[in-house]
């Protein structure tokens, strides 16, 4: 077994200053999502690589799985590490390896070799040429092919020499953490937990609210919020919730407004409780699941309706999705089969018939007048009572 992972990352690594931060990030982050694995590992930054080694026995299953949830991983090698001691060591380390990781033989390969170390005696074209060579003769199954091998059989030449042949892509994305912080609007649909993920892929960490309406919302819609949060941390890290009271504010605009601007005063509301948040714990922006023209609250002029109460920018990841594409994503990512569960949102329950489909913002300002009595007390009375979750992943689920 693999006592060693070596960590490919993506060409941002390389720039400059940024380069610490990002790596720094990156290490953080495998760390996190490293810590419910079973064993011990150590991690290493070496010229551009991440190495993260095996101390002792360790699931190397899970181990995978849980890289592949770190943003900003290319590549993840299980890589041989040996150390140099001529090339006739090097050359049986090398058919050890492929013995050891290939049951059926009868695979075409070709050595690519890399020299960072710059001392070592042979050029990489003479360590191909001579390593091939050893191979063919210790296992003789195997064939060369230069064009389209079975297997890449990849020496790296660095402090160790690094052996190995297959590289498991990485989610991508830049490490979270290296992109400021953001605050996502979560529901239990569909498409904000995707939102929040593709925010979280850009190097942003997540901090979420959600407006719960009970009793019109049951104790289990919250828990579907807190099980996609917990889905979503896997790749952003522990995310921070608010869980806000939004039943009396509902009401109120029920009973002050006009039925089918509901959905959008309610949608305003929330922007101007979130926003409050935000500011509150320094994220740089809002983020919500909206796509154009999905629903009546997603036209332009909704979304520009929406839009207008805040003063931090609103990123909408999916702005140009097709509901297929999210669900797509959403299976990718684990959170579809959670955002289906049939729980009631606070939404739904107070949908009109008959939405405004292109609100003027003359009369939803007017509309919202009439809320001037008690709305002021009711958002305070909200933002205060707002329950605070700390939703870390549940790796074994
Ligand atoms: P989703 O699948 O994310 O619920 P949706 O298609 O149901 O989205 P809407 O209900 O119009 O769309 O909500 C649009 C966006 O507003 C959501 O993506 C989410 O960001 C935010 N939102 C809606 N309801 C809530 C809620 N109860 N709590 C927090 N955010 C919400
Ligand atoms: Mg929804």
């Amino acid at each position: 077994m693999f006592k060693a992972f070596l960590i490919k990352y993506g060409e941002i690594g390389i720039k400059g200053k940024n380069r610490h931060l990002f790596e720094d990030a990156l290490i953080h982050q495998i760390k996190y999502a490293l810590k419910p694995v079973e064993g011990e590992f150590l991690i290493t930054k070496e010229q551009g690589r991440i190495y993260i080694e095996a101390l002792g026995e360790y699931d190397y299953q899970e181990a995978l799985e849980s890289l592949q949830h770190v943003f900003g991983i290319v590549g993840i090698c299980p890589v041989a590490l040996v150390e140099e001691e001529g090339f006739d060591q090097l050359a049986e380390d090398v058919i050890a390896y492929l013995d050891n990781h290939y049951a059926d033989k009868n695979k075409t390969f070709k050595v690519n070799t890399r020299r960072a170390r710059k001392s070592y005696p042979l050029s990489s074209m003479e360590v191909n040429a001579a390593l091939g060579e050893r191979i063919l003769k210790a296992i003789p199954e195997m064939k060369v092919d230069v064009h389209q091998p079975e297997i890449m059989v990849n020496v790296e030449i660095r402090r160790k020499i690094n052996i190995y042949s297959e590289i498991i892509p990485g989610p991508g994305g830049m490490p979270v953490g290296t992109n400021g912080k953001g605050m996502l609007l979560l529901s239990g649909g569909i498409d904000s937990p995707v939102a929040g993920y593709m925010i979280a892929k850009r190097g942003v960490k997540i901090d979420a609210v959600y407006f719960h309406a009970p009793p019109y919302t049951s104790e289990r819609a919250k828990q579907k919020v807190v099980d996609l949060a917990k889905i979503v941390a896997k790749y952003s890290g522990p995310i921070y919730l608010k869980v806000v009271n939004f039943t009396d504010i509902q009401m109120y605009i029920y009973e002050k407004c006009p039925h089918e601007e509901l959905t959008i005063i309610m949608r305003r509301y929330m922007m101007r409780i979130a926003e409050h948040f935000a500011r509150e714990t320094n994220s740089l922006g809002l983020i919500t699941g909206e796509s154009i023209g999905q629903v009546a609250s997603q036209t332009m002029q909704s979304l520009a309706a929406t839009d207008e109460v805040c003063e931090l920018p609103v990123y909408r990841p999916l702005i140009g999705f097709d509901k297929q594409e999210i669900i797509g994503v959403s299976e990718k990512i684990g959170t579809y089969e959670t955002s289906i569960l049939p729980y009631e949102d606070c939404c739904t329950i107070f949908v009109a018939k008959h939405p405004v489909t292109k609100p003027s913002l003359k009369v939803i300002r007017r509309s919202e007048t009439h809320l001037k009595e008690k709305i002021d007390e009711m958002v305070k009375t909200a933002i205060e009572t707002a329950e605070t979750i700390i939703v870390e992943a549940d790796m074994a689920e």
